[in-house]
């Protein structure tokens, strides 16, 4: 275990973490990682749900520690794209029950040391130094109480409180989930377009079937709760593509609708709380990317934690750490979903597409730009446990700056490459800085991408 407290220190630091999904769970095990006595609260999922991933996902979750939880997701199976009037198979996703994933994240967080409390976080205050959570039971503990820390993670995802906080919202949206079973099937799942809205449909081995509308909320007429089965069901009948998944089922249990528009809270890190995962940014679902990027921003956050609890004089580098790339990966995927929306011509018109493909600006998702534009400057990057500040190399492309390539510090190579005297070769500059083999094999093709001449004039 790399540490990043002292024994005795070990003892009376408690971090309180707020929600068991991917992203308070990656960081309840990071935390642990570092020595800190982690004590998470969550409620279970409510709700039946599948979620369909990518090998990149299923690596960010083993990378984070997640062991049981890995047994519930599927092997790969086909994903087609029913987008623009046009059909693609070539992808595959894994397909995810949600709440088998969240009781496997429990497991691996019992098993590596981490309190937990079964209960439902009711509030929060926060005095000198300290944090205090109220909690009342759910259906697996009995007695309500009250717990204190010197730190709170909230990742309760978008259910995470949000009153009074300034938020970057995209077009309100929703999304209506049924669960129907029917007789064991291949496994797959299918995207597909309609005038007002998409569909994801995913069918598992075992005959379960996950039927999703998402909507626009301003230009739909919604039924009444009550007509929401008949509703969905008409919907999807409506589909060609769903016909497969609907045939000999029949839906189970009520609709759920689940609000999915894209969400930014414009402050994700203070002194003592730290947002991750959804309850920082939550992303379309169209992106596909939800679990990723909830990992992405959790994946970071023990170090900014043990910065700001063991480091308070670096404590404005931390926050600027986590604020700054939680940002820019909301932007990312926002931008990465306008393109998609983008793709799909048909109704251009329509309020769905029209909202979507415009939000949330019309800045392209790589922005082409010379070796002369580069800058260096000092930004925080994480080393071991730590945030600390460094000299970085930063792009139009790459705002939060690129601080090692190939195992090496860019921005000096940077420096030194644009300072070297006239008739110097790019080979000879790089490797009078002590590079050989195959770092030097590598930065020199990264110079010369960007333009960088093999002679200077
Ligand atoms: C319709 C829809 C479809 C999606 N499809 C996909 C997909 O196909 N692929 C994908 O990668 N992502 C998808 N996502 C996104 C994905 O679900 C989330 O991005 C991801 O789960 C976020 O992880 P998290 O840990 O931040 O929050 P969550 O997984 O939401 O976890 C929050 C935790 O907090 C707990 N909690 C909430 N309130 C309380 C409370 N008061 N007290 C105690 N505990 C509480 C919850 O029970 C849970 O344990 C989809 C999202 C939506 C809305």
């Amino acid at each position: 275990m790399r540490s990043g407290l002292g024994e005795t220190q070990q003892m009376t630091k408690t971090v309180l973490v707020l929600g068991a999904g991917p992203a308070g769970g990656a960081v309840a095990l990071g935390l642990r990682r570092l020595g800190y006595a982690v004590t998470v609260i969550a409620q279970p999922r409510p709700f039946a749900a599948v979620e369909g991933i990518s090998e990149r996902v299923v690596a960010g979750l083993r990378a984070a520690g997640f062991s049981a939880a890995l047994t519930a997701i599927a092997e790969p199976s086909a994903r087609n794209a029913h987008w623009n009037g046009a059909s693609n198979s070539a992808n595959t996703e894994q397909l995810v029950d949600r709440q088998a994933l969240d009781a496997g994240i429990w497991r691996d967080l019992q098993q590596a040391g981490v309190r937990c409390i079964s209960a439902r976080v009711t509030g929060i205050t926060h005095s000198a130094g300290q944090v205090s959570v109220q909690f009342a039971p759910t259906s697996l503990s009995t007695s309500p109480g009250e717990l204190s820390g010197c730190f709170l993670v909230e990742a309760r995802g978008r259910q995470a409180p949000s009153a009074g906080l300034s938020r970057l919202r995209g077009s309100q949206t929703v999304s209506l989930l049924q669960y129907w079973q029917g007789p064991a099937a291949a496994p797959q799942s299918a995207a597909v377009s309609f005038a007002d809205g998409w569909a994801w449909l995913a069918m598992t081995a075992q005959g379960r079937r996950y039927l999703q509308l998402t909507l626009d909320v301003a230009s739909t007429a919604l039924p009444a709760k009550a007509e929401l089965t008949a509703f969905c069901r008409q919907r999807f009948a409506a589909l060609p593509q769903a016909v497969p998944f609907m045939a000999r089922a029949e839906p189970v249990g009520d609709v759920q609708a689940r609000t999915s528009t894209a969400v930014l809270c414009e402050a994700v890190v203070g002194e003592r709380w730290i947002r991750v995962g959804d309850a920082a940014m939550a992303v379309d679902p169209l992106s596909g990317n939800g679990i990723f990027q909830a990992l992405s921003s959790a994946l970071q956050a023990p170090a900014v934690i043990n910065t700001l609890l063991q480091h308070p004089e670096r404590a404005a580098l931390a926050r600027q750490f986590h604020q700054s790339r939680v940002e820019a990966l909301f932007l990312r995927f926002a931008r990465m979903g306008r393109d998609f929306y983008q793709l799909e011509q048909q109704w251009p018109a329509e309020p769905f597409w029209q909202t979507r493909r415009q939000w949330p600006d019309q800045q392209p998702m790589h922005q082409a730009c010379s070796f002369a534009e580069f800058e260096v400057q000092t930004l925080p990057v994480v080393q071991g446990a730590q945030i600390i500040a460094r000299p970085v190399v930063v792009t139009p492309d790459q705002p939060l700056g690129v601080w090692h390539l190939a195992g090496v510090e860019l921005a000096p190579l940077v420096e030194v490459v644009r300072g070297r005297a006239a008739g110097v070769s790019l080979r000879c500059c790089l490797a009078d800085q002590g590079l050989s083999g195959e770092p030097l094999v590598q930065l020199w093709q990264w110079f010369r991408q960007q333009g960088v001449a093999e002679l200077s004039e």
